[in-house]
């Protein structure tokens, strides 16, 4: 069992969020005590109906998982139901290889949607609302660049000014929509706003734009629109045509609330109710979909899933298995106020499983291993040694392992001058070699640059793991690989993609602390049992930490990354740095 690490949660929290190591059963937290309330009151018929809205602008991250998990995990919970829906109001960005990836990695997740709508699919129901709302007076059609309109917007403090357009007539107002509808403007010519209070305190709520002229392709509609919905025109909206009973979404978007309501209110519509909750934010991650597009596009990274990036698809393919990131959203739990979490707790998550359920393997992870040449062992011989597939369970037995002569050992697991209570190999010294014999180092052989090349050792033949009869006791055990069956292979090693602990309260560009050493590559020695495993499996390197199969990988090469250390050695690493 690895230890819950310390101080997993930077704190901010507020009453309702969990302690890491809080027990399985649970207190409610505050959406589900407003859910259980509505329930209780026969609100929407005891009806939930929630809805996960991505914009198809990017990969999805662990911040969505987040999401994803609550918004399923909540309709699961209350025998409701989930809507999938791609919020793609903006033509700009989005893109179909984000849709098809987002639905990929929400179902790998392991969660399945009601329905797969598009706000897009809306457009018209849209355009609907919005000519109903100017014929209601509600709605204007404003002339002014965006210039003008953001200088008679005022400031928190001051009050703004209304726009020379604001008192348009009904039937000017809808003559001009139809137009701006029918492609007569060009780009920003004009836009729909709401007649709301240019003097409210919530900046808001002063006429915010409704619609804008955008001659752009959409990736679903085509050529067919050139006005675009604004986000707070078209969320509410789309939450209420699908009748979702809870709309939870980040904090962000609590100062947009009142015009949620205020939409739904004037159009009279299904009144859906949006519940805001903090956003997830990972020490030495950055989250947004932009930041991250920006470590593709400029080549910081492989690519949207590479291991070092926080995506879904960077997490599965580093090894994180689903179980392992449902988990630690149900850890990090649900709070009203920003925080920020240790990423170490992510780490812990997946650790925590694969020590459950790997089986424990050799590899020497040395780009110059060590032979180790056991001279009492008869040339050509081949023992199969037994070695305990996962000491963590029981029932998944043994497998037999070449032993030989000639072995391989990490570099590491020798020292010519030890310090005292160096439990490896040294000259003279004995270790065990892990589910095989005790054997003594006699002699060490090196090139002419004087480095270490060879050990010659001994073997003691009653020191057999499993029926030792010899007598010896020895602090250490080390793992290894005989050299005639090793399987040479690349391993890919991880470490933070940042090296600040917070980006955001940094200044600067987060870019500057992108860590150079965030992959390296080394090569290895594995045991021959590796050579058929297949993308996606994972195992335990012995003494090493949790590594799996990279979609790289080939009989002919084999690869892997590293999922987590065995331990939390990165507290420890950057005290001695
Ligand atoms: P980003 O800033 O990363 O692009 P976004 O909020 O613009 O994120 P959307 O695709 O619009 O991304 O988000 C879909 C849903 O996921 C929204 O309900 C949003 O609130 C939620 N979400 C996004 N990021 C996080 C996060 N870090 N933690 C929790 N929920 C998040
Ligand atoms: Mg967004």
């Amino acid at each position: 069992m690895s230890e819950v690490p310390k101080d997993t949660h930077i704190r901010t929290s507020d009453e309702s969020e969990r302690r890491s190591d809080a027990p399985a059963e649970r207190s409610l937290n505050f959406i589900e005590q407003i859910v259980e309330e509505d329930i209780a009151n026969g609100k929407n018929g005891g009806r939930v109906h929630t809805r996960f809205p991505p914009e198809p602008n990017g990969y999805l991250h662990i911040g969505h998982a987040k999401s994803i998990c609550l918004n399923f995990g909540l309709a699961d919970k209350y025998g409701g139901k989930t809507n999938l829906r791609f919020d793609d109001t903006n033509p700009v960005t989005e893109d179909t290889e984000y849709v098809d990836s987002i639905k990929a990695d929400v179902r790998w997740l392991g969660f399945e949607w009601e329905n797969e709508f598009y706000a897009s699919d809306y457009f018209d129901q849209l355009y609907t609302f919005a000519e109903n709302l100017i014929q209601k007076g509600y709605a204007y059609v404003d002339d002014s660049t965006a210039e003008v309109i953001a200088s008679e917007k005022g400031t928190p403090t001051e009050p703004g000014k209304e726009s020379q357009y604001r008192t348009r007539s009904v039937e000017e107002n809808l003559d001009l929509f139809r137009r701006m509808k029918a492609g007569e403007f060009p780009d920003s010519a004009k836009v729909l706003r709401a007649k709301i209070d240019m003097a409210s305190p919530n900046m808001h709520f002063r006429d915010p734009i409704m619609y804008r002229i955008r001659h752009i392709h959409h990736h679903r509609t085509g050529d067919k629109w050139c006005i675009y919905p604004m986000y707070d025109f078209a969320h509410g909206q789309s939450d209420s045509i699908e009748q979702i009973t809870h709309s939870l979404c980040t904090l962000e978007f609590e100062v947009h609330r009142p015009v949620y309501d205020w939409y739904i209110d004037k159009l009279a519509i299904f009144p859906s109710r949006q519940i805001e909750f903090a956003r997830l934010n990972l020490t030495y991650t950055v989250m947004s979909k932009r930041k991250l597009l920006q470590l593709v596009n400029e080549g910081h990274v492989r690519g949207w899933d590479d291991p070092r990036m926080p995506t879904i698809a960077g997490l599965r393919r580093r090894g994180y298995t689903s179980a392992s990131i449902r988990e630690f959203a149900d850890r990090i739990g649900i709070a009203r106020r920003d925080n920020l979490i240790d990423v170490g707790l992510l780490e812990f998550c997946i650790r925590e499983e694969l020590n459950k359920t790997t089986t424990r393997v050799m590899a020497v992870v040395d780009e110059k291993p060590i032979k180790v040449v056991l001279t009492n062992y008869p040339e050509g011989q081949v023992d199969e040694v037994a070695i305990e597939n996962n000491p963590e369970d029981p029932a998944s037995g043994h497998r037999n392992v070449p032993f030989s002569r000639e072995l391989y050992i990490e570099r590491d697991d020798f020292m010519e001058n030890p310090p005292k209570k160096y439990f490896r190999l040294f000259p003279g010294g004995m270790v065990r070699l892990k589910g095989a014999y005790i054997i003594k180092c006699e002699e060490v052989v090196k090139n002419e640059e004087g480095e270490v090349i060879e050990l010659r050792c001994v073997y003691i033949p009653e020191s057999r793991s499993g029926s030792d009869t010899s007598g010896i006791n020895v602090k250490g055990t080390i793992h290894w690989v005989s050299v005639a069956h090793a399987v040479p292979a690349e391993v890919r090693l991880y470490d933070r993609l940042l090296t600040v602990e917070d980006p955001s309260s940094e200044e600067g560009d987060f870019k500057d602390f992108i860590n150079p050493k965030s992959l390296e590559t080394v090569q290895a020695f594995v045991e021959p049992g590796l050579k058929t495993a297949q993308a996606g499996d994972r195992f335990q390197f012995i003494r090493k930490g949790y590594f799996c199969i990279d979609d790289d990988s080939s009989p002919e090469k084999l690869v892997f990354n590293r999922t987590v250390t065995l331990k939390d050695t990165w507290a420890k690493e950057q005290r001695k740095s």
